[in-house]
């Protein structure tokens, strides 16, 4: 249904669209080199970022998975939407108006609008509820918040409404608001009865549940009467929107905090999330109905940021560079099982995990109420390092005053130990396990390595190699090529387009470039950019490259170029286009010469003359160009 939307709408969300700041709500991006940014790909699990952002010609590459593409194509495979309603989405964003082909169906189907118009209804539904807190019927919800010390301001600031008792409230609002009963049972904010649908949440206090754009996605809400017979937390079943394996409750207000401090704190419920950020911890989320999982150290990995740093955690206190992801829970026992159970199968990810324990097993909400913020406050900065903390709490739950003691907790504690790849970190907590009993740690590492019984993974070395072409020619002349094209389709303002444009189709040597370069002279050469479109004309020529072509072209308008500096690159992307030349050049100087020194023994004159007024010429250009360098 692509062909619905105007070309010219297209090409204006292109432009207008800011694909740092789009990609930058997904990923965190930082500076590298000129014009270029990178962070961790969104669509591959890595350590080392492989992801790179060109704003200036509005592209992304990923060179781990190899993907890449534009704004549109960035939000599509994000959202998971059609080119449609990626366009219309980032339309909206950013001020722009769609204009639909004449002739073609207006976009009332459920297929091509359904994303815009389930946003739509979430919103639609979000003020209501939110409206509803102030109605008589919302007393109890209103108590609610004033009994946990959240004030109108508060509530506000998160959204907190109130779905009215009743069976139809939201229902008949939403459909004098137009929208359908498809459409509503789409939302999930309806449910399915043998009379039709009914409004899912009743007599609840709701939150809003919003992605990390600030879009509302779902709902959570919390049960206030006896009466109810459901759950005490009621959320939006699966949607098109809403996945509860990635939402965070409260990412689109933490998302900033989380990238700046290089902190997220992982509380329990809504209310939890709405006591931290009150009391100075605006780093705070909480998963909606579910564990917190491995889809969720995908997102947390992504908002703190390049982590290949990880692999120097210091004991108590000590600061992860890769960022900390700091877990509260409201008791020891529990907090044990929890943060064993959760990332088991993520070792690295353990390694920049913390646990805050509360005192006297309360939740954040709590600690606000008897201790004000800085109760919450201390919480998350007496956070201990995961290992520390599981460690220390095995090593307790033993008598250690006696040998089969200390024996029974060196065999507990040694699959701990052991699945800490660092080698210099678990010499530490081999350390600190001697430490608590007494032994040298000689001893507890011949211990553990016995109870372990398995074959410690040899130490994962934290190297990446880094990003580099998919296909890095081992010719020099084809290497040149390369990073010629790269260059005139990053900086294409800085190529000389009257010398780039007129090299002939036989410049290139590699197969590969030379088809670049026929789709740069298919879209107009370098002489068609208009100023200050440098986007538009590398979408054109990505449109003008055949199907395997396209992702050499999107690598190379990504790839990290070797001149980092701003006031090089003008000098620098005309020395390439100038080198490649003189290669030309010399090359035909060569092919002219051994066509003469061939002539001469026919003695054909004419033509003989002819060429060699070419090679004359040809060097005389040669010898210009060398002297202009
Ligand atoms: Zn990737």
């Amino acid at each position: 249904m692509a062909g619905l939307i105007k070309r010219e709408t297209v090409d204006e969300v292109r432009a207008r669209a800011r694909i740092e700041e789009v990609v930058g709500q997904h990923v965190t991006l930082k500076t590298a080199g000129v014009g270029s940014m990178k962070g961790l790909c969104p669509f591959h699990d890595e350590r080392t970022a492989s992801f790179h952002v060109r704003p200036h010609v509005g592209r992304w590459h990923c060179f781990g998975c190899n993907q890449g593409g534009d704004v549109i194509s960035f939000i599509q495979q994000i959202d998971a939407l059609s080119f449609a309603d990626a366009v219309e989405y980032l339309a909206g964003k950013y001020g722009v108006t769609v204009q639909y082909e004449a002739g073609s169906s207006t976009r009332k189907g459920m297929d091509t609008g359904t994303r815009a118009r389930l946003l739509d209804v979430h919103r639609v539904a979000a003020q209501f509820y939110a409206e509803q807190l102030d109605t008589p019927g919302a007393a109890a919800g209103r108590e609610f918040l004033t009994a946990r010390s959240f004030d109108r301001e508060a509530a506000e600031t998160f959204g907190v409404g109130f779905a009215p008792t009743g069976w139809d409230n939201l229902m008949r609002h939403l459909r004098g608001r137009g929208f359908t009963e498809e459409e509503l049972t789409a939302s999930g904010l309806v449910s399915q009865g043998q009379r039709g649908i009914y409004d899912r949440f009743r007599g609840r206090l709701v939150w809003p549940i919003r992605d990390v754009t600030g879009e509302v996605i779902g709902f959570g809400a919390r049960k206030l009467f006896d009466e109810d017979q459901g759950p005490k937390y009621l959320n939006t079943p699966e949607t098109a929107l809403y996945k509860k394996s990635q939402v965070l409750y409260g990412i689109d207000l933490a998302r900033r905090a989380i990238a700046k401090e290089k902190k997220i704190v992982v509380v329990e419920g809504y209310t939890d999330v709405m006591a931290a950020h009150l009391s100075g911890v605006p780093y705070a989320v909480a998963t909606c109905g579910t564990a917190f999982g491995g889809e969720h150290v995908r997102v947390v990995r992504r908002m703190l940021g390049d982590t290949s740093t990880i692999g120097g955690v210091q004991l108590s206190g000590g600061k992860s560079l890769g960022g900390e992801v700091i877990f509260t829970f409201d008791g020891d026992e529990a907090g044990r099982k929890a943060a064993l159970r959760a990332f088991g199968e993520d070792e690295r990810f353990f390694a920049q995990t913390f646990v805050a324990i509360s005192p006297g097993g309360m939740d954040p909400c709590e600690l606000r109420m008897s201790g004000g913020p800085q109760a919450v406050q201390s919480l998350v900065s007496a956070r201990k390092p995961l290992f520390e903390f599981v460690i220390d709490s095995i090593m307790r739950s033993f008598d250690l005053d006696t040998a089969e003691g200390r024996v029974a907790a060196v065999r507990d504690v040694a699959p701990v130990v052991a699945s800490i790849r660092d080698n210099a970190l678990r010499s530490e907590y081999e350390r600190r396990v001697a430490g608590h009993t007494g032994m040298s740690p000689r001893e507890i590492r011949t211990m553990m390595q016995q109870s372990s019984g398995r074959q410690r993974t040899a130490a994962a070395s934290s190297t990446a190699s880094p990003p580099r072409l998919a296909a890095s020619p081992r010719d020099p002349l084809a290497r040149l090529e390369r990073e010629m094209l790269a260059a005139v389709l990053q900086f294409p303002e800085s190529v000389p387009a009257e010398t780039f444009d007129a090299l002939g189709s036989d410049t290139f040597t590699a197969a590969a470039a030379r088809s670049v370069h026929d789709a740069i002279r298919a879209a107009g050469g370098v002489g068609a950019l208009q100023e200050g479109e440098s986007a538009a004309w590398v979408a054109r020529v990505i449109n003008e490259a055949p199907e395997q072509i396209k992702t050499v072209v999107s690598e190379l308008v990504t790839v990290p170029l070797p001149q980092d500096r701003p006031e090089g690159i003008e000098d620098y992307v005309r020395g390439l286009v100038v080198k490649v030349v003189d290669v030309v050049l010399t090359r035909r100087i060569a092919e002219e010469r051994s066509r003469l020194s061939r002539m001469e023994t026919q003695g054909n004159t004419e033509d003989y003359q002819q060429i060699l007024q070419d090679l004359l010429a040809l060097e005389q250009h040669r010898r210009q160009l060398r002297a202009a360098m």
